[in-house]
This record gives C-alpha cells, sequence and structure tokens, in this order.
C-alpha cells in the first residue's frame, strides 16, 4: 500500500531531492502535504504536480497562493499558515512520513509535533535536534517515532552500526563492540586558505560547495566548519553517545560519508557519489532498499585523503564541541547565534571570521542552565538572537 508523506520545507534542496525519490517510486509513496516559506510560484508548480491535499505557506503568502492557484486552475487543496499550520500537518493523522526539511530553528516545533505524532520522521533539520537535543529523543522514545537521520554523515553511521543500535539503552558509552564514530568532512571551499584569506572571502564563495549542492545557510555552516560542529552534536544525541567518542576527519572527496570503528579493529565506513538522494532514499525506505537515478561509485577513479581539522582556521568546530561538553542549553545558544551570524554574513554585514565570533562572545554572554524543557529551551534561543544581532550590529559599524 502507497504510505503518504509531508514535506516540510519541500522548495528547499532537500525538499526537491525528496520529490526526485518520490517521482521514481509513484505506486509505493503519495504526496499529501507540502510547506514552503517563500518560492509561492515554484510550490504552485508542486502543487500542479503532485496534488497534496494541504499547503502550508507562512500568512503573509497565503493570499499570493490562492491567487496563483486560482490562474492556474488548481484546485481542491487545503492551505494552512503559520507555525499552527505546520504543526498541523507534521502530526496529521493521515501521514506516515515526515520529511523534517525546514532549515533552522523554524523547524523544531513542527519535527518535534511529528515525532510525538509516532511518525516515521526523516531527519534533515539538524538544527532542530541540536536544540532540543534529550527532549527529542525522550519523546522519540515515547511516542514510539521512528527518527531515522537523513544527514549524510549520521545516515552512513546508522548503515555501519549494528542493525538494532537506535533501539537499545545507551549510557552515553558506545554498544555492541562499537569503539568510536569518524564523522567525516569535505573542509569546505576554504579547506586550504589562509587565516588572512578567510578574512576576506565573499557569501558567493562560501555558497559555491566542492562537492555538494545545498541552501545558503548549510553552504556557509560547510565553510565555517560549524556544520561539522552542529553535527558532531547531532551525532551525540541521535547515537546517544559522549562527544569525545566522535572524531571528526577531513575527508576533501566527500566519497566516505563517515565510519563507525569496533573494538576488534575493524572500521566500517559508507560510501557512494556525494548525493543527498542516496541518504533520502535509505531513511525513506528502511530497512528496505529502493533505487535512485544515482550512479554507482566508480571505485578506479577515486582517491581517498584524510587529515585532522585545523580549529585555529575553523574555530567554530572547536565552539561546537565545547558546547556539547558544557551540554544544557549551550548547544542551542550556539545555534541561534550562528543563525543570526551566517544570516549578516549573506547579507554582507560582518565578515566571514566574525561567524565564530558572534557565536563565542554570545556564548560567553548567555547563561547555561538545564534545557529542561521546550519553554526554557526557545528563551534561551530568543535571548541568544538579540545578543548575538546586537553583537553584529556592533561588528558592523
Ligand atoms: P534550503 O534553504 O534549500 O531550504 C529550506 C526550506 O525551508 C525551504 O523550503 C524554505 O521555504 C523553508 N523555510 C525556510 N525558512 C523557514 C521558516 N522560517 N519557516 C518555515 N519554513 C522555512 O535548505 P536545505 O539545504 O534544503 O536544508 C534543509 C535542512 O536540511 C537544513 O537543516 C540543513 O542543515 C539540512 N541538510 C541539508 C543538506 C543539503 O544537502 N542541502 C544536507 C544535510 C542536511
Ligand atoms: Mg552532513
Amino acid at each position: 500500500m502507497s504510505q503518504t508523506v509531508c514535506i516540510l520545507g519541500v522548495t528547499g534542496s532537500i525538499g526537491q531531492s525528496t520529490l526526485k525519490i518520490l517521482d521514481q517510486h509513484p505506486h509505493d509513496y503519495s504526496v499529501f502535504a507540502v510547506t514552503a516559506y517563500s518560492r509561492i510560484e515554484e510550490l504552485s508548480e508542486i502543487c500542479k504536480q503532485y496534488k497534496p491535499k494541504i499547503v502550508v505557506v507562512p500568512s503573509h503568502k497565503v493570499d499570493e497562493l490562492n491567487t496563483i492557484l486560482k490562474s492556474k486552475n488548481i484546485t481542491g487543496i487545503e492551505i494552512l499558515q503559520g507555525e499552527d499550520g505546520l504543526i498541523a500537518v507534521a502530526s496529521h493523522a493521515e501521514i506516515d512520513i515526515v520529511m523534517a526539511a525546514i532549515v533552522g530553528g523554524a523547524g523544531l516545533l513542527p519535527t518535534l509535533a511529528a515525532v510525538k505524532a509516532g511518525k516515521r520522521v526523516l531527519l534533515a533539520n539538524k538544527e532542530a535536534l541540536v536544540m532540543s537535543g534529550e527532549i527529542m529523543m525522550q519523546a522519540a522514545k515515547d511516542y514510539k517515532a521512528l527518527l531515522l537521520p537523513v544527514d549524510s554523515e549520521h545516515n552512513a553511521i546508522f548503515q555501519c552500526l549494528p542493525q538494532n543500535y537506535l533501539q537499545i539503552e545507551t549510557n552515553k558509552e558506545p554498544q555492541l563492540g562499537v569503539s568510536q564514530l569518524l564523522l567525516t568532512a569535505s573542509g569546505g571551499p576554504f579547506l586550504n586558505h589562509s587565516l588572512e584569506d578567510l578574512r576576506h572571502v565573499t557569501p558567493a564563495q562560501a555558497c559555491k560547495h566542492p562537492n555538494w549542492s545545498m541552501g545558503q545557510k548549510i553552504s556557509v555552516d560547510s565553510a565555517t566548519l560549524m556544520n561539522k560542529g552542529l553535527e558532531l552534536i547531532e551525532a551525540c544525541h541521535l547515537f546517544s553517545i559522549q562527544e569525545h567518542f566522535v572524531t571528526v576527519v577531513v575527508h576533501p572527496q566527500s566519497i566516505i560519508h563517515s565510519m563507525v570503528q569496533y573494538v576488534d579493529g575493524s572500521t566500517l565506513a559508507q560510501m557512494g557519489n556525494p548525493d543527498m538522494c542516496t541518504p533520502i532514499a535509505h531513511a525513506l525506505a528502511w530497512p528496505k532498499r529502493i533505487g535512485t537515478h544515482v550512479p554507482a561509485l566508480d571505485i578506479f577513479s577515486h582517491q581517498l585523503n584524510f587529515q585532522v581539522p585545523d580549529v585555529e582556521r575553523f574555530p567554530a568546530l572547536k565552539l561546537a564541541r565545547q558546547a556539547m561538553q558544557s551540554g544544557g542549553l549551550a548547544p542551542a545558544i550556539l545555534n541561534a547565534a550562528n543563525e543570526v551570524a551566517v544570516e549578516a554574513f549573506l547579507k554582507e554585514k560582518i565578515g566571514f571570521l566574525d561567524i565564530p565570533a558572534v557565536v563565542d562572545h554570545t556564548l560567553n554572554q548567555v547563561e547555561n542552565g538545564p534545557a529542561e524543557s521546550l519553554e526554557v529551551i526557545l528563551k534561551s534561543d530568543q535571548i541568544a538572537r538579540l545578543i548575538a544581532s546586537q553583537r553584529v550590529v556592533q561588528l558592523s559599524t
């Protein structure tokens, strides 16, 4: 029987790749709901092609969407709006699978709603897990949601772990013979830049990733290595281990997507061409495998290299590791400050090296404490955004 899918963030890079996979399996999946924040014309084309039952847009885009749908004679689609609309579709009784592909903290409440509704949740929106770590993981257990990693590294680790790893209760130590997770990083477009060169890089250069084609925010995060920092935190929560069991490895070719080491000396790696359709298809169908258009890896045409990340030139990675060590609200504060700083960098208000500086400043200014409830997390997210914005103003004048 066909499964119903909700794609949160359908107009984004992950949203589009998800549609590509669904196109290849029309009898197995149907699009029930989609959401977007902007690009309403593109959204209307998606509505025309996939005929979802429900579409969610922000309230200031409802009229625009209505007008376009009417002009194209597209009928029978319910339009919901804002965060309430996102939460309603993410937890809708008629949906089986939720692709969480909104970028940033805006995805937290809808993703958590999907988890609490016990869905199969395909997690691309790493910021949601970074912010709410224990709460999200506990909710997945309590409500029997299947939280599957779409982030290529975490999907790779998941594939290399023993089969029942996600189900076991861990006490922050690796279990079942696992000794270490090796999280690979491409190093981004500025891997070999000097500190002086980094001072002058532009948003356009930062968004030009050597191996992956992605949204703007994650592209900048990849360039600062904050993406790897967020992924380190993501891995600790998903696989329930302390941060010192996760080693970051720079692997510029992005052919190995991550590795798992075992106590017997084995290292298992998951490899493939860098295309998000592979981890999306894996999470969608797991434990089955379904076809994608991604060609098999031509193993003869690649050389694989590995190096230790340079946290002096890329301090964001160090800041994220420290935030995970501190625990509590620190990861949420780090994430909020980073979102503000990346946006300011994209608008050319601050320089590239100011991004980790804003994050560092914010972590020092906002009080840490236990992340005991969603309310507390959202409050410190707000405070961190305010402090980071003030720092951006100071740096840009
Ligand atoms: P993107 O910018 O291409 O798309 C983001 C989507 O979220 C769009 O549909 C947009 O309309 C929607 N959105 C943006 N702001 C919103 C808001 N305030 N409220 C509701 N919706 C909003 O981003 P992306 O590259 O597809 O990344 C999505 C998520 O997946 C991010 O968390 C990213 O870290 C993660 N991820 C992406 C990739 C990748 O290859 N692109 C890989 C791994 C993980
Ligand atoms: Mg990744």
